[in-house]
């Protein structure tokens, strides 16, 4: 029936967003999409732009290095660090994103402060057991608040997590559960919580952003060791 393009399958991520607002009594505009371009080239970037997404996402700080020069005059695009920061790539990163959504530790934040650049940070944290899973376990996240809060160029914006991943979206309730109850108990405004396979149970549990990959720009080719 209708045409498998990026601009349908917007509109059907933004129908799954619609209609799980609905049931949770949430207005969509409080639903922010973060477009997930990890893996594919800056031509992805310029088509999401021109269907009209903005806000992207992106892991890797080389990946982005050699696509941000093809995409430097897409106007209002922000790019958002969502994969591990290694500390020894503070610099590139503050000049590459206007946020990183993965900060995860009192040292990154000390480190990307003194790169002097104005940024919007997330909190990533570690909610589940897993061993490969980045982020701050949650005992952290009181030192890491402190260290943001009190300095000069970074401005806390959310948490956000990563549940193990699951077939079944009900699974990820919990930590997405959890997540809003730490945001809650440091003033945190923002969620940013939900892949394309569980972004309704994560809008059902307060998210404000979601971070769509798949669902909008379809599976991603392993690529020479870039594999997420
Ligand atoms: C890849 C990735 C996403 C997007 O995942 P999809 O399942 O493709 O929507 C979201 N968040 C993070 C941290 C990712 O690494």
């Amino acid at each position: 029936m209708t045409d498998d393009t990026l601009a349908n399958r917007l509109l059907l991520v933004r129908e799954r967003i619609e209609r799980a607002c609905a049931r949770a009594h949430r207005d969509p505009a409080t639903v922010k999409l973060l477009a997930v371009t990890k893996i594919f080239g800056p031509e992805v970037i310029r088509e999401a732009w021109a269907v009209g997404l903005r806000e992207f996402g992106e892991n890797y700080v080389q990946e982005m290095e050699r696509k941000a020069p093809v995409v430097a005059d897409l106007a209002g695009a922000r790019f958002h660090l969502i994969g591990h920061l290694q500390s020894n790539k503070t610099k590139k990163a503050s000049q590459l994103f206007a946020a990183i959504d993965s900060l995860d530790s009192v040292k990154l934040a000390n480190r990307l402060d003194a790169e002097g650049v104005p940024l919007d940070i997330t909190v990533e944290v570690k909610l589940s057991e897993e061993d490969a899973k980045t982020g701050a376990a949650a005992a952290e996240l009181p030192a890491i608040v402190e260290a943001i809060r009190s300095s000069k160029h970074l401005k806390l914006r959310g948490l956000m997590t990563v549940p193990p991943w699951s077939e079944d979206p009900e699974l990820s309730r919990p930590y997405f559960a959890r997540l809003r109850e730490l945001a809650a108990a440091h003033s945190i405004e923002e969620l940013s919580m939900g892949m394309s396979n569980d972004m309704e149970v994560a809008i059902e549990e307060g998210a404000t952003w979601v971070r769509v990959g798949t669902a909008l720009f379809g599976s991603r080719r392993p690529l020479l060791g870039l594999t997420p």
